[in-house]
C-alpha cells in the first residue's frame, strides 16, 4: 500500500491500470465501478454485479493493494455494494424505450479513442510499413489498399492504428459514414438484431457505410453462423469500393476461418505490426512520460525498455505505475524506485523457450504414446490425434515459420501442420476434455 490518507487513491489506481488493459476491457469491467466513499481503513465501491467485483479482485488485487488501505490479512480493504437492480421500465412509457438499433449503431460508430492518433504513434523499424499503409488508407479511403489487414501480437498498437485511421477520415472526410466495431460487438449486434427480428435494418445500416473498421477479427473463429454474415457484409462493401480495415492477432492464412473469408481478407494489403526494438521502446517510454509530465532520465528509460520488451501496453503500464508510485511517496525517479515499483512487471517479461521436442514429450505423457510414434508416419488414430495436438501446440506456442515447425515433426508438410492446427482449434472450443488435456500439456511445458 502506498498511502491510506489520499482521498484519490482510487483515481490513481484507475490511471495506473487504464492503459494496461484494453479499451473494451476497461469500458466493460472497470468503468462501471463507482467509488462511493473513502475511509481511512477502507474504500467503498459500488459494482453493477458480483461478476464485476470478482473480475476486479481476480485481475487487479496486487495493484489494488498498492493503492488502497489494507485489511489485517494484508489484502486491499474494500467494501463492495452491489448496485440496486433497476427495474425494467414498463411498456407503458414508450418514450423511454431503448433507442432503435440503427440509432445505437450510428452513435457507436463514433466511439473512437481520441488518444489513438497518428501523431501519438511512435514509429520504428517494426511498425513503419504498417503505419504508412494505415496513413495511405486514411488519406484515400477505398482507393488504395482494400481491405487493409493489420496483424500482430497483443499490445503492439493495432487498435491504436485502427482508431487513428477512423479519426483521420472523420476529420478529413466529414461526410463519410464510418463505423468502428470490435468483432465481439459485431456478433452481439447480430444476436440482438436476430432476436429482435431487425436483421434487415442492421444489414441496411452496414451496407450504407463508407468505412468499416473491425477490431480483433480472430474472435470470429469457430463462430460459423456469424462468419457468413460478416463475409456477406464484407463483400457488399468491398464491391462498392468502400474501405474496410481489419485487425487480428494472426495473418489471415493462420486464422481458423473459411477459405472464402480468408481469401477476401488477403485481397488488399496484409501488414504486420512487429515488436519494437530497444530504441523504439525507449522513444515510446519517453513520449508517454512526457505526456504525463514526468521527466524520465535516458538511463532509466533504457533500463525499463531492456526489461519490458514485447508489449507497448506494458511499457505504458510501467510509466503509469512508476509515476503514481513516485507521486504518492514524493520520491524521485531512480533505478531504485523503478525496481521497487516495477519488479512485478519485469518478472512477466522473460518467458521460457518452448521447443517442439518439449511439446512432443509433454503430449506423449498426456496421451500415453511414444515420442518416436508421434514423429513417425503412422496413421493409427491413437497416434495421429496426439500428433495433431502437438502440432497445434507448436503453432500456438512457438514463434517460428510453419515450414520450420513442420520439419521438426519428422518432415511433415506445412499444410499438414496447418490442417492439424485448424482441426484442433475447432475442437478445443467444443470439447472440455481436450481443452483440459491441452491446458495440462501447457502447464507441463511451463514447469
Ligand atoms: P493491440 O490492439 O495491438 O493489442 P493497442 O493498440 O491497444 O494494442 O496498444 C496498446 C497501447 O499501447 C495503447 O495505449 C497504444 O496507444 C499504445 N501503443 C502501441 N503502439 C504504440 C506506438 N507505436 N506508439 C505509441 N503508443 C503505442
Ligand atoms: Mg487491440
Amino acid at each position: 500500500m502506498l498511502t491510506s490518507q489520499s482521498q484519490d487513491a482510487w483515481t490513481l489506481f484507475l490511471d495506473c491500470i487504464e492503459e494496461r488493459c484494453s479499451a473494451v476491457e476497461f469500458a466493460n469491467w472497470i468503468a462501471p465501478i463507482q467509488k462511493i466513499a473513502t475511509h481511512p481503513d477502507r474504500i467503498v465501491l459500488e459494482v453493477p454485479n458480483i461478476f464485476v467485483q470478482e473480475y476486479l479482485l481476480d485481475n487487479y488485487k496486487q495493484d489494488l493493494a498498492l493503492f488502497l488501505p489494507l485489511n489485517p490479512s494484508g489484502e486491499p480493504s474494500i467494501e463492495f455494494v452491489i448496485a440496486e437492480v433497476r427495474k425494467e421500465k414498463s411498456e407503458a412509457s414508450p418514450q423511454e424505450k431503448p433507442a432503435a438499433p440503427t440509432e445505437n449503431m450510428i452513435k457507436d460508430s463514433f466511439q473512437l479513442n481520441d488518444l489513438y492518433s497518428f501523431e501519438n504513434f511512435i514509429e520504428g523499424p517494426s511498425n513503419q510499413f504498417v503505419k504508412s499503409a494505415a496513413m495511405g488508407v486514411a488519406l484515400r479511403p477505398g482507393k488504395s489498399y482494400n481491405p487493409l489487414f493489420i496483424h500482430g501480437g497483443v499490445g503492439l498498437g493495432k487498435t491504436h492504428l485502427l482508431h487513428a485511421i477512423g479519426r483521420y477520415i472523420k476529420q478529413h472526410h466529414p461526410k463519410m459514414r464510418i463505423h468502428c466495431i470490435t468483432t465481439e460487438g459485431f456478433i452481439n449486434e447480430l444476436i440482438n438484431n436476430l432476436r429482435d427480428k431487425t436483421l434487415d435494418k442492421m444489414k441496411r445500416f452496414y451496407r450504407t457505410l463508407d468505412v468499416l473498421l473491425v477490431d480483433d477479427i480472430q474472435f470470429l473463429q469457430n463462430r460459423m453462423n456469424f462468419e457468413e454474415e460478416f463475409c456477406n457484409t464484407f463483400e457488399a462493401l468491398i464491391h462498392q469500393n468502400k474501405q474496410i480495415i481489419i485487425t487480428s492477432d494472426k495473418p489471415p492464412g493462420q486464422l481458423n476461418l473459411s477459405e472464402r473469408l480468408t481469401a477476401r481478407m488477403e485481397w488488399g494489403l496484409v501488414a504486420n505490426v512487429g515488436i519494437p526494438d530497444l530504441e523504439t521502446r525507449v522513444a515510446i517510454l519517453q513520449y508517454k512520460a512526457e505526456q504525463k509530465g514526468i521527466r524520465l532520465p535516458q538511463k532509466i528509460a533504457f533500463f525499463i525498455a531492456e526489461h519490458i520488451y514485447n508489449n507497448v501496453r506494458q511499457l505504458e503500464g510501467a510509466i503509469n505505475r512508476l509515476s503514481a508510485y513516485c507521486k504518492m511517496l514524493g520520491l524521485d525517479i531512480t533505478e531504485e524506485t523503478v525496481e521497487k515499483s516495477l519488479s512485478e512487471l519485469f518478472q512477466l517479461a522473460p518467458s521460457k523457450k518452448v521447443s517442439v521436442e518439449n511439446i512432443l514429450k509433454s503430449v506423449s505423457m498426456i496421451f500415453e504414446v511414444k515420442v518416436s510414434d508421434l514423429k513417425s508416419t503412422s496413421r493409427s488414430k491413437d497416434v495421429a490425434f496426439p500428433r495433431q495436438v502437438a502440432m497445434y501446440l507448436a503453432k500456438e506456442l512457438i514463434n517460428e515459420s510453419l515450414m520450420k515447425l513442420s520439419a521438426a515433426f519428422g518432415g511433415k508438410t506445412h499444410s499438414t501442420l496447418l490442417h492439424a492446427w485448424k482441426k484442433i482449434s475447432g475442437q478445443v472450443a467444443q470439447d472440455d476434455m481436450l481443452r483440459r488435456q491441452i491446458d495440462m500439456a501447457k502447464r507441463n511445458l511451463e514447469a
